[in-house]
């Protein structure tokens, strides 16, 4: 064939011209799948699906958004992914392998990668409601309600991902106080969630995890978009927490649909039970394939290697390229912000009077999103509440740290353009 790794001797152009129909037929040959990850031009590789499917690719000006994909995985963990997917593997040998390998790396005394952190909430759920309760995976969720079945949370810690706790069954009981707190716990406590980024909430972390073993009910802390600083991989256990869960994709980014729960070895090992690849489990459609472990585990390795203070820096670079190039515009103030626990990255706050500049931050989102390249601003842009006082209807808010080289100055430029020629 064509020898071996970038060496091919027919340039892109003849390879593509000739490779029209007779590849489309070869391409199906076992010994092209081993080729693909050394092959440059191998034809898969001109076959764009999102083009295919009518799919605009977008620039990420948003940050690690769950309705954008999330984060872009780096090279390295694309490379291993694609490596995980030539061959075929027993799969509880990979997750038993892959917790043994991330608890060690990330200093808990155990880990599994699950399908994402709402899954791993899950999972953390099945594994405490197993184990007050000594329940068997097929029995959660339809026999919980008439068991232990109660979970303990902060009024102001309700989220969306209440849901993921509520599908083995358990009911949830709001707290405000310490008091209310302390007078909460029954026998029926099975655990207790704590929602890492909330803005409110008069309890915090240490309180609530002493309160808690002193009941001897376990603690889960969700810190699913808690990423960076690289450190909360083991500070929230080191504190006590007995389960913690990441998502995979967003600040780690490792695959979108992969995810961390770490914490002590014995509910670990319940989560695991209550997964797949067991069938009569609740966890059974949470499956993570052998790509995305893997993936979750290079991941891993690659934030553990990085030099945070630099990447930090360069996403205030960009903030400071999409500032400069907006300075013009009348009444602009900018200002970079840091979000304290979730993405905890620099954005850029873009700040103006609407009624002189002719637009409104909202009207400048949709025009973005509108053209092509498609531009995603965050979704905090133009509304109050988000960020906390630091966007409001008159704030344009762009996260900087997804964006892929080259794209700051793009977004500076069609901003400048949208902002000062708002009717074109
Ligand atoms: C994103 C997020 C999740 C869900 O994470 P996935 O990995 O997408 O499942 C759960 N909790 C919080 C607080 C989040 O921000």
């Amino acid at each position: 064939m064509f020898g071996n790794g970038e060496q091919s001797p027919l340039t892109r152009r003849r390879f593509l011209g000739w490779s029209q129909g007779l590849m489309a037929a070869v391409s199906a040959a076992p010994w092209m799948s081993a080729r693909a990850e050394t092959e440059p031009e191998h034809p898969a590789e001109n076959e764009d699906y999102y083009d295919k499917l009518g799919i605009d690719k977008i620039i990420n000006a948003a940050g690690t958004y769950t309705y954008l994909t999330a984060a872009v995985m780096p090279p390295e963990v694309q490379r291993a992914v694609a490596k995980a997917a030539l061959h075929p593997v027993v799969l509880k040998d990979l997750q038993k392998a892959s917790g043994e390998y991330l608890a060690k790396k990330l200093r808990c005394e155990a880990a599994l990668v699950s399908s994402g952190a709402s899954a791993a909430l899950t999972l953390a759920t099945a594994a405490c409601v197993a184990s007050a309760n000594n329940l068997k995976p097929e029995q959660i969720p339809q026999e919980v309600g008439g068991m232990k079945n109660e979970v303990i949370v902060q009024k102001a810690h309700r989220y969306e991902y209440d849901h993921a706790m509520q599908l083995c069954g358990v009911r949830i009981v709001e707290v405000v106080t310490v008091e209310d707190y302390r007078n909460a716990f029954t026998r029926k406590t099975v655990m207790t969630n704590f929602f890492n980024a909330a803005e409110a909430g008069e309890i915090d972390r240490k309180t609530w995890l002493n309160i808690a073993h002193q009941h001897g009910v376990p603690c889960h802390l969700d810190a699913a978009a808690d990423m960076p600083p690289v450190e909360n991989l083991w500070k929230y256990t080191e504190m006590g927490f007995d389960l913690v869960c990441f998502s995979g994709g967003k600040g780690i980014r490792g695959p979108q649909n992969a995810g961390l729960l770490l914490g002590r070895k014995k509910l670990i090992d319940l989560a695991v039970q209550n997964d797949n690849p067991n069938s009569d489990a609740v966890g059974r459609g949470m499956k993570v394939a052998k790509e995305q472990i893997v993936g979750m585990v290079a991941a891993v390795d690659w934030l553990l290697s990085r030099d945070e203070a630099a990447d930090q820096a360069e996403y205030r670079r960009r903030a400071d390229v999409i500032a400069a190039a907006v300075k013009n515009v009348p009444t602009m103030k900018s200002e970079i912000f840091v979000p304290e626990i979730a993405n905890h990255v620099p954005h850029l706050i873009l700040a103006y009077d609407p009624a002189v500049v002719g637009i409104s931050p909202t009207e400048v989102q949709k025009k973005l999103q509108a053209e092509k390249p498609r531009i995603e601003l965050n979704p905090a842009t133009g509304s109050t509440g988000r960020l906390g006082t630091h966007s409001n209807e008159n704030t344009i808010v762009v996260g900087t740290w997804m964006l892929q080289p080259g794209e700051a100055e793009i977004v500076g430029r069609r901003l400048r353009e949208v902002l000062t020629h708002p009717r074109a």
